[in-house]
């Protein structure tokens, strides 16, 4: 099992930080924002200490492909309505793309974004156009368009309006998805069946394409399209299925990513990185 959490990334370590925050769950995975994700203001990479963490994760056994970026949400390629904003998106998506690379990452999992006053049709169309707009992207690098929830109007919680935006790449080998289970049971997956819904996901997209996992409870029922992350075992999904999915054969080399709430202020991931590993027994 690869299994790691969202991690920090700041001063005064920061990409190693990101590292040592990790092993102190006992995780061999991690994900990690380049920067705050609601602002587009980061450090130069040489201040990353990007050598010390590679090598802490070589001395650990972390392998460069289970270090995920995340891009920060602020990021939405659906936007048609505000081209500028969009076109700003797409110039901050190829800077993220190139710190990724230079961290020796591979995966950078990115939301469709939310097509706002227009139509889904519109918002894909619009999602296509920009990501056809990146310059060429460094080789071994993976853009992962994650699974949404359907909040308001965001693009991709249907599996074909995500093959719909990969159908329309330029590049499509640099593509691929993340699936977020808080988000796939709020789309109105059912989960309990997960063979069934996989088996859709390789009708629709092929699970060649399944390169990175989130692995969150809900806050909500399935179908109810909110988007608010539980901790495991403690939402409306339940520890039984996510611990299923944890330890499918499907993802024996995948990075499976928590992203489960803060309690007290304390970062959950060690407990539930050991309650994963216990259910595997
Ligand atoms: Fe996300
Ligand atoms: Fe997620
Ligand atoms: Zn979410």
């Amino acid at each position: 099992m690869i299994i790691g959490s969202h991690v920090k990334m700041g001063a005064p370590d920061f990409v190693a930080g990101s590292v040592k925050e990790a092993l102190g769950y006992g995780a061999n995975a991690l994900m990690l924002y380049t920067g705050a994700p609601q602002n587009t203001r980061r450090r130069p990479v040489e201040e990353l200490h990007i050598p010390e963490a590679r090598q802490l994760m070589a001395e650990n056994g972390i392998a460069p492909e289970h270090l995920v970026v995340h891009a920060p949400y602020l990021i939405n390629p659906a936007n048609s309505v505000k081209p500028e904003v969009a076109e700003l998106a797409v110039e901050f998506l190829q800077s993220e793309i190139e710190r990724t690379a230079a961290i020796g990452a591979r995966y950078i999992v990115l939301h469709p974004g939310s097509y706002t006053t227009t139509d889904m049709e519109t918002g894909i169309a619009t999602v296509i156009a920009q990501l056809n707009r990146l310059p060429e992207i460094p080789a071994g690098i993976v853009i992962c368009l994650e699974t949404m929830a359907g909040k308001g109007s965001e693009v991709g919680y249907r599996f074909e309006q995500l093959q719909d935006i990969l159908s329309g790449l330029r590049e499509p080998e640099h593509f691929g998805v993340c699936f977020d289970t808080c988000h796939t049971h709020d789309a109105g997956y059912d989960l309990d069946d997960f063979d069934g819904v996989l088996a859709e996901f390789d009708r629709i997209i092929g699970l060649d394409r399944l390169k990175v996992v989130h692995l969150n409870d809900s806050k909500n029922e399935r179908g109810a399209r909110k988007d608010r992350h539980a901790n495991i075992g403690e939402g409306k999904i339940g520890f039984e299925i996510l611990n299923r999915i944890a330890h499918h054969p499907q993802f024996v080399t995948t990075p499976v990513i928590l992203e489960t709430p803060y309690v007290d202020d304390k970062p959950p991931y060690g407990r539930e990185i050991a309650m994963l590993k216990a259910g595997g027994m």
